[in-house]
C-alpha cells in the first residue's frame, strides 16, 4: 500500500476499475512562447511545451487516442481511458475547435472523460461555459500548471502570471463543478521546508482534488540551461528532492490524490542534469523508502 492517496485509487472509486490517462497534443504553442504580453517561455519548457509522446503530436487526434490505447491496454491491461489534453497550453485555442477535440475524444468507446491541461490565465467565460457543459455528461478534470504559490518563484520561473491568478482560475473551475488538479514545481531557488509546507496548506485550503509533483530539471535549449551552465542555478539532488516531497506529503490532506512524485526525462539526450531525473522507478522507489524510514504517511503532520 502506497503511503499516499493515489490518482490511480482516485480513479478507481470513481470509476470501480483502473482507468489509464492517454495523453495527446492538439496545440502546438502558448500564449508565453509567442512573447504576447511581454511574455517570455518558461525557464524549464524545451521545444516540445511539455509533451509525452512527441513522435506522434502531429498526428490526427484519433489516430493519437488509437495508437495510444491499444499500447496502454498491453502494457497496464487497462479497459477505461481519460483523455489527456496535456502539451503546451491546451485553450489557447479557439473554444468551437476545442469542443470539436473534446466531443471527437469522448466518441471513442472506452473513454470515460476528458483532463484538460493549461495555464491559470488561459481560461475565458466561453471556456467555462464549454467545460460546464461536458461535466454535466462525462467526467472532466482540469490541471492547472500553477507550479508555486510564491510570486519570487513564479517570477523566477517567468510564468507570466501570479498567484492571484491562480487562486481565480482555481475558484472558477471549482464552481462550474469541474475537478481541479494542480502542477507543482519543487526546487525553486531558494526554496525552503518553510515554503513546502506553505504549499501544502495553500493546497488544503483550496477546493482542489489532486496533485502533480515535478522536480525542476534541466532541459536543453531552455533559459534554465544558460543559468545553469553560468552558475545562477543548481538543481537538488535525489536526497534533498525526496526530503521535500517526504514533508510536503506529511502536510497535505489525505483528501487530496497525488498523481506523481516526480517529473522524468523521458527525452535522455535532452536531459542537461540533475541525472537522477532519467530513472522513473528508481527516483520514485528512493522516496517511497524514505518515507518508510521515517515512517511517514500523507497528512501524518496535519494540523
Ligand atoms: S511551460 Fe507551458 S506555458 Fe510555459 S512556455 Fe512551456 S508550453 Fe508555454
Amino acid at each position: 500500500m502506497k503511503p499516499y492517496y493515489s490518482i490511480s485509487e482516485f480513479y478507481k472509486k470513481k470509476f470501480g476499475e483502473k482507468v489509464q490517462k492517454i495523453s495527446v497534443s492538439v496545440a502546438d504553442t502558448c500564449p508565453n512562447r509567442l512573447g504576447l504580453k511581454g511574455m517570455q517561455t518558461c525557464v524549464f519548457c524545451d521545444v516540445w511545451g511539455s509533451a509525452a509522446y512527441p513522435e506522434i503530436r502531429d498526428d490526427e487526434l484519433n489516430t493519437q487516442i488509437t495508437a495510444l490505447m491499444e499500447h496502454l491496454r498491453r502494457k497496464y491491461h487497462a479497459n477505461k481511458f481519460l483523455v489527456y489534453f496535456q502539451s503546451y497550453t491546451n485553450t489557447f485555442v479557439a473554444v468551437k475547435k476545442l469542443e470539436a477535440y473534446y466531443e471527437a475524444a469522448l466518441e471513442h468507446k472506452d473513454v470515460v472523460g476528458i483532463v484538460v491541461g493549461t495555464r491559470p490565465d488561459c481560461i475565458s467565460q466561453g471556456l467555462l461555459d464549454l467545460w460546464s457543459n461536458i461535466s454535466k455528461r462525462t467526467y472532466l478534470s482540469v490541471e492547472l500548471g500553477v507550479q508555486t504559490f510564491n510570486d519570487i518563484f513564479l517570477d523566477f520561473l517567468k510564468r507570466g502570471h501570479d498567484s492571484r491568478c491562480s487562486m481565480d482560475a482555481i475558484e472558477k473551475i471549482s464552481s462550474i463543478g469541474v475537478d481541479v488538479g494542480l502542477h507543482y514545481i519543487l526546487g525553486n531557488p531558494g526554496e525552503t521546508d518553510k515554503d513546502i509546507v506553505e504549499l501544502a496548506q495553500i493546497s488544503n485550503r483550496l477546493p482542489i482534488h489532486n496533485v502533480k509533483l515535478h522536480n525542476l530539471h534541466i532541459l536543453k535549449n531552455t533559459t534554465l540551461e544558460k543559468y545553469y551552465l553560468d552558475g545562477k542555478f543548481q538543481p537538488l539532488d535525489l536526497n534533498t528532492y525526496a526530503e521535500r516531497v517526504r514533508l510536503f506529503l506529511e502536510h497535505l490532506s489525505p483528501q487530496i490524490a497525488v498523481q506523481r512524485l516526480g517529473a522524468v526525462s523521458s527525452r535522455w539526450d535532452e536531459l542537461v542534469a540533475p541525472e537522477w531525473t532519467r530513472y522513473k522507478m528508481k527516483t520514485n522507489q528512493f522516496i517511497l523508502d524514505k518515507m518508510s524510514e521515517k515512517g511517514s504517511v500523507q497528512g501524518k503532520l496535519l494540523l
